[in-house]
């Protein structure tokens, strides 16, 4: 029995997750759903936006599909995101961002970085860790080494090393890992590379870089194939993954039934893809491609479908063409 873990979260997560869950349903009605409750509504509903008891819930799962989770910029809150990568260890953060004429998959470090947590906080003065680790670099340049090797591509190191103590031993620690593995690899500084990846994506196939920059990069790189409502992100960890789409909560959009579902339906297929079923993530693929091609699009890419249409005549064709 294949168990999945459902987070909706907050804002659209409530409008695009509940489509890409039927998509599954649609591909694997064995499959058995749980829902997890955790984020700010959550929080404003019980002080708690995840407790232990959720995180052990996910634990369970043999996969996660999440929404997102908005996260108050206040000082006593802790973003939920990062207690759930670090708590399952989700350290392989896999952004796909592809169209006619490119296919860059972004692997940005997950659980350290400027993302550490380690803060300090008074009324003058701020300071947030950025910590590199030698365990840490190695683990996600052999991930992207061992994609990059699948997709007989090259490998693109992306650090600011020029600046960074920090970025120096992320660099040169990819560069050994590249030159031991014998694939094919460059290094750019990290400003340089996000100019670059817009104005000649066909030059890129795997990038590597760390927790922020990755962050950063990949909504960057989403402004190539329409924005942020259409790309995907796998979590990736030794013993658990949760897949989830670039985007956040918007909060801007929420309850309007206008939120984009693809990049969460795309989420649903990085999920097939890891448990096996490469032909059901495909044909999620070719489903979108053929909605889209049938001038079926919603607000955000010049169309006026709303989010549960296109969620059912992706449906609809995932059905007629099983
Ligand atoms: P966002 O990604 O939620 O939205 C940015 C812009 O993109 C907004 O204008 C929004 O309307 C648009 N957008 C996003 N997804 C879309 C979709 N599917 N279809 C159409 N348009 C879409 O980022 P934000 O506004 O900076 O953040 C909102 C909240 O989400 C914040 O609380 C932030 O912390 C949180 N967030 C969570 C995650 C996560 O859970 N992994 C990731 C990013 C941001």
């Amino acid at each position: 029995m294949t168990t999945i873990a459902v987070v909706e979260g907050d804002g659209i997560g409530h409008e695009v997750i509940p489509i890409a869950r039927k998509v599954l349903e649609a591909l694997h009605p064995e499959f058995e759903f749980f829902p997890v409750d955790v984020g700010y509504g959550m929080w404003e509903r019980t002080g708690c936006p995840c407790a232990d008891k959720e995180i052990n819930a996910l634990k369970t799962a043999d996969a996660i599909l999440f929404g997102a989770i908005t996260t108050p910029p206040m000082k006593d809150y802790q973003s939920v995101v990062l207690r759930i990568r670090k708590a399952l260890d989700l350290y392989a953060n896999l952004r796909p961002v592809k169209a006619e004429g490119f296919d860059i998959l972004i692997v940005r470090e997950n659980t350290e970085g400027l993302y550490s947590g380690i803060e300090e906080s008074g009324p003058d003065r701020a300071t947030t860790l950025r910590v590199v680790t030698r365990k840490g670099s190695e683990r996600i340049v052999r991930s992207a080494i061992r994609l990059t090797q699948r997709r007989s591509g090259r490998l693109t190191i992306g650090h600011k090393a020029n600046v960074l103590k920090s970025d120096v031993l992320f660099r040169d620690i990819c560069l050994h890992e590249a030159r031991v593995a014998g694939v094919t690899f460059n290094d750019k500084y990290i400003d340089a590379l996000a100019l670059d990846l817009l104005q000649h994506p066909a030059l890129y196939d795997v990038v590597v870089t760390t927790n922020i920059f990755g962050d950063i990069l990949s909504d960057v790189a989403s402004y190539l194939v329409g924005g942020l409502g259409l790309t995907p992100s796998a979590n990736i960890g030794d013993r658990y993954a949760l897949f989830e789409p670039v985007h956040g909560s918007a909060p801007d959009i929420a309850g309007r039934n206008i939120a984009n579902p693809i990049a969460a339906i795309r989420s649903a297929a990085m999920l097939l893809d890891y448990l096996g079923d490469r032909d059901g993530a495909s044909g999620v693929e070719i489903a979108i491609g053929t909605v889209i091609s049938q001038g079926i699009l919603t607000p955000d890419l010049g169309g006026s479908a709303g989010t549960r249409e296109f969620g059912k005549a992706v449906i609809r064709s995932l059905i007629k063409n099983r």
